[in-house]
């Protein structure tokens, strides 16, 4: 497979939490199919999630198979449990995620040896790196900086003052416009974070990344320009950003194993999952995962259960709590042929895949988006916090394939979160699942969706193109 950037080095270093490495892992095999030499930068306990998903096709398929670098992270340092290296494994504390970006800051040097060593010519680092721009700067290697967002988010970003205060925005709960964009989309105050208010070592990197937007080579952005081509113009045009859209990067994963073996050890076996859904119906069971690292409390996760179970529908319900103090009484014997619980990791893209899945309770996290927009799906909308409220914006008022369950307030902490009935999740995921005319013609567009999300990727197609000009870019500046 392609030669084209075969004499080009480059460098990947993620963020280390799931919905951050899996993506520029993608990236990473993406560059590797074209011949670049790619090598991906992490710490020893995240080396493994990266392992499973890169074997087969370095072996198999690359000229240049893509190497890893590995970097300790200074767990003990920053008072961290040993081997605490990635945001699902942080303890429950109220500074865990500082102490978490304190370590981060100090691979600094570490990241800064790396990059003397291997001369890469480029660098491809995590928005939440925002020093790696410097050290970059420092040693004459072009940075493309990866946020892991959609350019409708990108762009709302940008319109809000980037991570800023938010000054000009109205008290909670009152509606707002979002200004400067191309459509004309509201909002409510409450569901946008003031990252201006934010304290201690987050509000630092919030003002290194303010610092560095804009002076980095680019941006990478994990999308593709038919699904939203008004945002790729605007944050090209109005915003005056480099952006190449190379996604979506999940469709780099072409073979079984690597679909399911991406990112963790899944909590069922592939065959016992994929049996399961041969058993139903083509478009008759809705999936339900909220990301890597988002959990419920036991009254929310106890509405989701009854939700579901109102419905008229199959599930797979992805779990990420420990102890069944959740479960409606008997919910399991009741549900045994109709829902499959997942407690753990489920392998996400073969799920979303397979053709009896019909719709996709998501909350919102760009890659589970993109994911269900690649594979076709209708999806319902439930944001937690990030950039999540953004994407729903854009699922269900510009793309039109969604539906919201109703969330109306930005919040990490689960038990801070007002509790959603069973009533409005099962109205919801009846309205996607649902046979009516709306139902059908959502239907459709995320098909169409799904299928321009594939061509795009193929060859010819616009992010298949956007990453040879890129390689050509970086290889006529060598
Ligand atoms: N994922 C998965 N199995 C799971 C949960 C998540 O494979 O059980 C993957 C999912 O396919 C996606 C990523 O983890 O690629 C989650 O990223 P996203 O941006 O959706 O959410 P985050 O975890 O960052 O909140």
């Amino acid at each position: 497979m392609g030669s084209e950037g075969s004499s080009l080095k480059i460098l990947f270093f993620p963020f280390m939490a799931q919905g951050h490495i899996l993506p520029m892992v993608d990236m990473a095999k993406l560059f590797a199919a074209r011949g670049v030499r790619a090598t991906i930068l992490t710490t020893p306990a995240n080396a493994r999630l990266v392992g499973p998903s890169i074997k087969r096709p370095n072996e198999f398929e690359y000229k240049y198979p893509i190497e890893l670098s590995l970097i300790p992270y200074p767990s003990a340092a920053v008072g961290l449990p040993e081997g605490c290296e990635n945001v699902s494994s942080l303890p429950p504390t109220e500074t865990s995620c500082d102490d978490f970006f304190v370590g981060c800051a100090m691979m600094r040097d570490a990241f800064d040896r790396v990059v003397r060593r291997l001369a890469p010519d480029c660098v491809v680092t995590d928005m939440f790196f925002p020093w790696t721009c410097d050290v970059a700067s420092e040693l004459g290697v072009p940075r493309l900086v990866f946020h892991g967002f959609s350019l409708f988010a990108l762009s709302v970003y940008a319109s809000l003052g980037c991570y800023k205060a938010l000054k000009t925005l109205p008290a909670d709960e009152e509606s707002f416009v979002i200004p400067g964009i191309p459509h004309r989309i509201t909002m409510l105050r409450s569901q946008v974070a003031d990252f201006g208010t934010s304290k201690g070592e987050m509000a630092k990197v919030v003002k290194q990344m303010n610092e560095a937007d804009g002076k980095d080579f680019g941006v990478l952005v994990n999308s593709f320009y038919e699904l939203e081509p008004d945002y790729v113009e605007h944050y090209r045009n109005v915003v005056g950003r480099r952006a190449w859209c190379i996604g979506p990067l999940s469709l780099c994963n072409s073979d079984i194993v690597e679909k399911s073996g991406r990112g963790n050890t899944t909590s069922v076996s592939q065959d016992g999952c994929l049996n399961w859904l041969d058993g139903k119906s083509a478009g008759s069971v809705v999936y339900v995962c909220f990301g890597s690292m988002s959990n419920f409390s036991n009254a929310q996760m106890h509405e989701i259960a009854s939700g579901l179970e109102a419905s008229n529908y199959s599930f797979i319900l992805v779990v990420r709590k420990d102890g069944d103090d959740w479960l409606p009484n008997g919910f399991e014997e009741r549900v045994k042929e109709k829902g499959l619980i997942i407690r753990g990791w489920a392998p996400q893209i073969l799920i979303l895949n397979h053709t009896a899945v019909g719709g996709f309770l998501t909350h919102c996290g760009w890659n589970s988006s993109l994911e269900g927009i690649s594979a076709g799906l209708p999806l319902i909308t439930w944001p937690l916090f990030a950039e999540q409220f953004y994407n729903e914006r854009l699922i269900v008022c510009v793309l039109k394939i969604g539906v919201s369950v109703g969330v109306t307030e930005y919040r990490v902490i689960p038990e801070e979160r007002l509790v959603v009935g069973a009533t409005e999740i099962e109205k919801a995921v009846s309205s996607v699942m649902g046979d009516d005319e709306e139902a059908e013609e959502r239907r459709e567009r995320a098909r169409e969706l799904g299928e321009a999300a594939k061509r795009a990727v193929d060859e010819g197609g616009s992010s298949y193109s956007d990453l040879d000009s890129l390689i050509q870019e970086l290889m006529a500046m060598k």
